[in-house]
């Protein structure tokens, strides 16, 4: 036996920076400290662990890649190896992270005004507020071209009607950016939580992301006043562009979750007898593990690869798209053949496979589901839209 990490067979690692490798160990060690003693009872709870926010701000990982507003300037192959590590731990954690740095606070530094961007930025990365993306709405989340939310002119304020769902973050965020028609085209608006007529409701009884929040948005007759408006974001392409850097991020984390799930079974595996001989000794286990880390290791080069075209500014929406369903197929997969050679035990959450599994499912659908992505890929190769 060589001594390759079981993990990291291609030494992935070792393509990496010194600073790139220190915010990996950083964001592993507050996982494995933090995260992890506590990620059990709020998935079994449906309690997203808000004692949590302040560390994530501290370590750095609202806004990461910010070079101004007080974010810590890191590379977008930082930002994935956060994502990966958190999602490690659980894809709520991840989930928190993308919608504040890449939604939220990526719409408002792409198409805010620098009041807002002053006004928001700096507590956003403090951790101090939270935000939300709301652009779902329940009849047709891959198509959001048919929104119904409408923001028309009031004297020179914008009344906002309209309702979003599955929202992540929706009870917890302070601050939620809302594309809603105004004048004929699609744009955003910055609604602070308090403001009369948004209501936030949770939906509950969620079998998957159960730490994270997941919310309906409600606004009727909002008003806010036309600094609310972001000016950058006209049309649609302005929200798919920020959609863009969260499922870079999901690329990494789907990674994370695969790893974990495949790191529980070798332990388990190797203590596990059956008919004489630990199970990590029979041929049929060993082709799955093999499969699992061929997989892992494939998702995890595409990863890196494509964080180098990100950091480059060269990453291309159908390069984001297939390396998110690749990554996500691959980890959603891994997880649930994880949690079957884990037998019976592995249906609890003494085990993280079938928790990892449960929340891949939306992590699947959301950000573009499996076939938006296919479709995204498809028209890059044929010129065609199939959608
Ligand atoms: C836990 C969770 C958190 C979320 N967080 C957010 C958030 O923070 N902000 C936000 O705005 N949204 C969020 N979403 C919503 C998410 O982005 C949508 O659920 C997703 O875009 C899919 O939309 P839909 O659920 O309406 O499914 P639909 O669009 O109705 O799709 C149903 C099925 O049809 C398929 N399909 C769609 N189009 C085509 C086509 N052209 N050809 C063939 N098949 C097709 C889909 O792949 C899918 O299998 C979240 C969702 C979940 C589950």
């Amino acid at each position: 036996m060589s001594d390759l990490e079981p993990l990291d067979l291609y030494d992935v690692r070792g393509l990496l920076s010194e600073s790139e490798q220190l915010v990996q160990e950083t964001v592993a060690r507050f996982v494995q400290r933090e995260a992890l003693p506590i990620i059990d009872a709020c998935f079994a709870t449906e309690r997203f662990p808000t004692e949590l926010v302040p560390r994530l701000a501290e370590l750095g990982l609202f806004g990461a890649t910010l070079t101004e507003h007080g974010g810590a300037g890191l590379n977008y192959t930082s930002y994935g190896l956060i994502c990966q590590e958190l999602e490690a731990g659980d894809s709520a954690l991840r989930s928190c992270v993308s919608v504040q740095s890449s939604l939220a606070m990526g719409c408002i530094a792409a198409c805010g005004t620098p009041e807002q961007r002053e006004q928001l930025l700096p507590p956003m990365v403090a951790g101090k507020k939270l935000g939300c993306f709301a652009l779902t709405e329940t009849h047709g989340g891959s198509d959001p071209a048919r929104m119904r939310t409408r923001a028309e002119r009031s004297g020179r304020d914008w009344v906002l009607n309209g309702a979003k769902m599955w929202i992540t973050n929706g009870t917890l965020a302070d601050i939620a950016v809302v594309w809603a028609v105004a004048d004929g085209n699609i744009g955003a608006f910055l609604v602070e939580r308090g403001t009369p007529g948004f209501e936030s409701r949770l939906v509950k009884d969620k079998l998957s992301l159960r730490a994270s929040s997941t919310a309906e948005l409600i606004f009727t007759d909002v008003r806010v006043p036309s600094s609310a408006r972001l000016p950058g974001a006209q049309g649609l392409k302005a929200a798919l562009r920020c959609l863009d850097d969260a499922r870079f991020g999901i690329v990494w984390g789907a990674v994370g979750a695969a790893r974990a799930s495949l790191a529980s079974v070798l332990v388990y595996a190797q203590s596990r007898e059956l008919f004489g001989q630990p199970l990590a000794g029979k041929q049929l286990i060993q082709v799955r593990l093999a499969e699992a880390a061929r997989r892992i290791t494939a998702a995890q080069l595409l990863a890196w690869r494509l964080g180098q075209l990100k950091d480059r500014g060269e990453a291309a929406t159908a390069q984001i798209s297939l390396a998110k369903w690749n990554n996500v197929r691959m980890a959603l997969d891994i997880a649930r053949d994880c949690r079957d050679m884990l037998g019976a035990a592995g249906i609890t959450l003494d085990h993280c496979p079938m928790r990892h599994a449960l929340n891949l499912e939306s992590v699947i659908t959301y950000e573009g589901t499996e076939s938006v992505h296919q479709l995204i890929v498809g028209r890059e190769l044929t010129g065609e839209s199939a959608f």
